[in-house]
């Protein structure tokens, strides 16, 4: 059996290597001149670590990227903590996306060939017996099939960075501050410190100095090691993106021969940090069930429209920008007891590969 996996990202290479293990042909085409990323730190949570268990790279995985600090929670901008989380026990790891993306190609079977340099426009000439769309939030096997489906933009922004670790984070979550401005940081891996603002308004257009400066103004008085971790970023890396997703989400097969994974089906905002790892349960599941895409559909839709929905309301919640409305989070935060706090953060993780026994041989 031959698939053509159409896209090279976390979605399309974890696929690639699921269905080489299970007996299958693969070529990956990917429009890109070599497979690999830029970009900053993402955060696994179990649900992905487990996919990638059960691709074999978990534990390599974990060993690239950097554990959040066990005490975790949501604080206000002065640094009190509206509610706690403590991860003891939990496995949550934030690891570069170079990282990951060098684990998931080194990880590729010898039945898998990867092809670079191919912008796939046409889709209806890919002959092969499984087409699988892993070509991200502007998917063109998408297009083809499913061309009602919009990206919908959130009306907030994020910035993203890595800075050198100087070991002065002691804490994890996410920082809530004034008109809806978010900060949240963790420690991933030997790359440093990962950080990330999130905030209503457009996206910017001055140059990444100006955004920096902006950004070190609009934070400059919030808790340690924030103001810290602000100066000591290097402007050149430095991300900027809207915040958006896909509305509705789209459908996960058509016919029996052409699937979708990750975020050419279900981009998301990324309030809950559970896009790749989405993609990631995406591409266990098909090449668990592979050539059986109705069940694939069966599985994978209900639970990814759930979790966009949630990902997008915990956005228009926590960044809404009117005052009362950053008053309302605050007090729910702090009304919220820490058992139920860590129960709402992991809720989404509860998720198993499919067993061996439901895995058609
Ligand atoms: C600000 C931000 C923070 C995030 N944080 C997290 C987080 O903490 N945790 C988490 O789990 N997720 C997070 N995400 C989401 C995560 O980045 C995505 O869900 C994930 O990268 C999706 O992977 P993918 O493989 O489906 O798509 P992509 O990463 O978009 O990969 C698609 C690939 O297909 C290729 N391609 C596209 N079109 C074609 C074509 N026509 N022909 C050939 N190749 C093509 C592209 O070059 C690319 O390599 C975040 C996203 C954002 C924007």
């Amino acid at each position: 059996m031959h698939a053509i996996v159409v896209g090279g990202g976390i979605g399309g290479l974890a696929t690639a290597i699921g269905l080489g293990r299970r007996g299958w042909d693969v070529t990956v085409l990917e429009r890109q001149p070599r497979l690999g990323a830029i970009g900053a730190g993402l955060s696994l949570w179990p649900n992905a670590l487990r996919a990638l268990d059960w691709l074999g790279i978990g534990a390599a995985v974990e060993a690239a990227g950097g554990r959040m600090p066990e005490r975790s929670g949501m604080r206000g901008a002065d640094g009190r903590y509206l509610s706690r989380v403590d991860m003891t026990g939990h496995r949550l790891v934030v690891v570069h996306r170079a990282d990951l993306h060098e684990i998931l190609a080194g990880a590729l079977p010898a039945s898998v060939t990867v092809r670079t340099g191919v912008d796939v426009t046409t889709v209806d000439s890919l002959d092969a017996d499984l087409v699988v769309g892993a070509d991200g939030i502007r998917s063109a096997v998408r297009a083809r099939y499913a061309p009602n489906i919009r990206i919908r933009d959130s009306g907030q922004v994020s910035w993203r960075a890595i800075v050198p670790d100087d070991g002065g984070l002691t804490s994890g979550g996410e920082t809530v501050g004034p008109r809806g401005w978010r900060f949240g940081a963790a420690p991933a891996g030997r790359r440093g410190i990962y950080w990330y603002v999130a905030a209503p308004g457009p996206l910017r257009t001055g140059t990444p100095q100006e955004q920096l400066q902006e950004l070190r103004e609009r934070l400059g008085g919030w808790h340690d090691p924030i103001p810290g971790l602000l100066a000591a970023t290097d402007p050149a890396a430095l991300l900027h993106h809207p915040l958006q997703d896909l509305h509705p989400v789209a459908p996960m097969r058509f016919g029996d021969r052409v699937a979708l994974v990750g975020d050419a089906a279900h981009a998301m905002t990324p309030n809950l940090g559970q896009g790749a790892c989405q993609a990631l349960e995406d591409a266990v599941t098909l090449a668990a069930l592979a050539p059986d895409l109705g069940r694939y559909a069966a599985l994978r839709e209900p639970r990814v429209r759930r979790i966009v929905d949630r990902s997008w309301q915990m956005g228009r919640l926590v960044g809404a920008k009117g005052r009362l409305a950053g008053a309302v989070v605050r007090t729910a935060a702090r009304l919220l007891p820490d058992r139920a706090a860590l129960s709402s953060a992991l809720a989404v993780t509860e998720w198993e590969p499919p067993r061996p026994e439901a895995v058609t041989p």
